[in-house]
């Protein structure tokens, strides 16, 4: 099982042969994340990964800004766990969690 995902451009001129970045399941926003890996069009975010699907680790953290609709999200995703930091605004704030299968 995987609890990272690789997502693909399918708007991109090379026909969704390019990984734009992988997606992880956040069990506190109950949504996914996607860490970018620098190669999607217009976007200069990009995340390093270790290319572990199964106990992935990326750096550096993930922020998911507060939104009406969403919480603030601020963590760390290192092998196959996240971590979630103090300013988060969701019940998981300062614990470390394993990931979920995606
Ligand atoms: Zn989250």
């Amino acid at each position: 099982m995987a609890k990272a995902t690789p997502v693909h451009d399918h708007g991109h001129p090379e026909h969704g042969n390019i990984v734009i970045g992988h997606m992880i399941f956040c069990p506190a926003c109950k949504c996914g994340h996607l860490f970018y890996n620098g190669k999607q069009r217009g976007n200069d975010t990009a995340w390093t990964f270790d290319g572990n699907l199964g106990n992935p680790t990326f750096s550096p953290s993930m922020l998911v800004y507060e939104s009406k609709t969403h919480p603030r999200c601020h963590s760390f995703v290192r092998n196959g766990k996240i971590q979630f930091l103090s300013d988060c605004t969701h019940e998981l704030k300062g614990q470390t969690v394993p990931l979920e299968d995606i």
